[in-house]
């Protein structure tokens, strides 16, 4: 699994750095998108975003190898990344939102 470190900067300021996976990093959106809560993480009952089934646990549920959960996690944050950008891929790599915690893992790479 990638782990990398997460640092964001405003000049030379630097506000947070931070360990980030995949799981984390999708575990890291749903709470934003929920406001911090996890009960409304939980709650959630938006089944077509691509994040949906691994919200609470980062883990695809049907995936039984760390390598397959991955690739599962790769896919679905891309998707989630297209769906954001309204469909155009082109616009993925260009984002600048670092603020958002699935940006280092907007590509597949
Ligand atoms: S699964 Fe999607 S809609 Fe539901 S909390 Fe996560 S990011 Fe939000
Ligand atoms: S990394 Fe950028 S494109 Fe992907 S979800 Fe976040 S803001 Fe949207």
């Amino acid at each position: 699994m990638s782990i990398r470190i997460r640092e964001i900067r405003i000049g030379k300021e630097e506000l947070r750095k931070m360990y980030v996976n995949r799981r984390v990093a999708v575990k890291m959106r749903c709470k934003d998108c929920c406001a911090g809560s996890n009960l409304a993480i939980q709650a959630c009952d938006a089944a077509k975003c691509p994040l949906f089934l691994m919200r609470m646990t980062g883990i695809w549920p049907r995936a039984n190898t760390e390598s397959s959960r991955e690739n599962h996690r790769k896919h679905a944050i891309r998707d989630y990344c297209l769906h954001c950008m309204n469909g155009q891929r082109q616009f993925i790599h260009e984002c600048i939102d670092i603020q958002c915690s699935l940006w280092e893992f907007r590509s597949l790479k």
